[in-house]
């Protein structure tokens, strides 16, 4: 068996982590896929633990295979609607924090629209904290998720080139993306409207373009964002029509990118917006959903190391 080199109390982010603790959680990850395919999928890794999401921001992906994943596992879980807590009374994040704590979780996680806000809340807990996207900051599981779609379709992550294209601006999945590439060595792009796309990214070891087929010539993945309208102040694009003119995903700018290249998005899709539906839906090309299958996967991957009561907290 191999020694678990991930020593970390929480998953707050990409950022930090080692190309063997990633590696080591895509492997554990790889084997929770198998268990999920077959009809029998409950474990008991986790019974008698107790997980909690706590989510502050909508969510269907994230939320949903969080709470199969716990399942999965065998522990119980809870989703608190925040909508219908005492958030709604104004309690503080921390005292939110507090009061679940003594209830003697396990595993709380947490999305939050306020980057940050997600380590501010670890630091006031004894369980484990999960980073279920905080702001434009990070969202780690869908980093982990969409390199396990990548490995186990090409084979590796070292050496490939990633197109990540859209608004990278306010966009967590394209930081996490671009940490966890970076860190296993593959090569990152990142192609937007000059207006979608944060100052100073290249610092984070992208090649950055403002045309949408140069960014996508010979690239191995094409990984699509959504615009977060939810995060704009202000107009960020002329018009939708427009921005789907250039910034679009269709078969001509696609024809750009290798002949054997991936299509990807985290969801939700905005059909028309930022990918065109037929290319979206194309199931030579398109690994959408298979992205959503790998997320449980991840979430069980990630649930059960950071509840192994052998972990040696850091
Ligand atoms: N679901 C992803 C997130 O929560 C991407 C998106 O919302 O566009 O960041």
């Amino acid at each position: 068996m191999t020694t678990n080199p991930f020593t970390h109390r929480h998953l707050l982010g990409i950022q930090g982590l080692s190309p063997s603790e990633i590696g080591f959680l895509l492997d554990l990850s790889n084997g929770y896929v198998d268990q999920n395919r077959r009809a029998d999928k409950k474990q008991s890794t986790l019974r008698g633990r107790t997980l909690i999401n706590l989510f502050f921001e909508n969510s269907t992906r994230t939320r949903t295979s969080f709470e199969l994943a716990g399942k999965r596992l065998g522990a119980d879980v809870i989703n608190m609607q925040v909508s219908t807590s005492s958030v709604t009374k104004g309690e503080t994040l921390i005292d939110t924090a507090v009061t679940l704590n003594a209830m003697h979780l396990d595993a709380l996680v947490v999305r939050h629209p306020d980057s940050g806000a997600v380590k501010l809340l670890s630091e006031k807990v004894n369980c484990a904290v999960i980073n279920g996207g905080d702001g434009c900051h990070e969202h780690p599981t869908q980093a982990l998720l969409d390199a396990l779609t990548i490995r186990r379709r090409k084979g590796r992550l070292s050496g490939l080139t990633v197109a990540i294209c859209g608004d990278v601006l306010h966009s967590r999945v394209a930081r996490s993306n671009i940490h966890l590439l970076n860190i296993m060595g593959a090569r990152v792009r990142v192609v937007a409207p000059k207006t979608l796309v944060p100052a100073g990214i290249e610092r984070l070891g992208v090649e950055v373009f403002f045309d949408m087929r140069a960014g996508l010539a010979d690239c191995d993945i094409v990984m699509m964002l959504r615009l977060q309208n939810e995060r704009m102040s202000g107009n960020f694009i002329p018009s939708i029509r427009e921005y789907f003119h250039f910034f679009g995903l269709d078969y001509a700018k696609l024809a750009q990118a290798r002949p054997d290249a991936l299509i990807m998005h985290p969801g939700p899709m905005n059909r028309g917006f930022e990918i065109d539906s037929d290319v979206a839906d194309d199931v030579e090309r398109s690994v959408i959903r298979e992205q959503v299958e790998m997320g449980v996967a991840v979430r069980m991957a990630v649930l059960d190391i950071l509840t192994r009561p052998d972990r040696e907290a850091v």
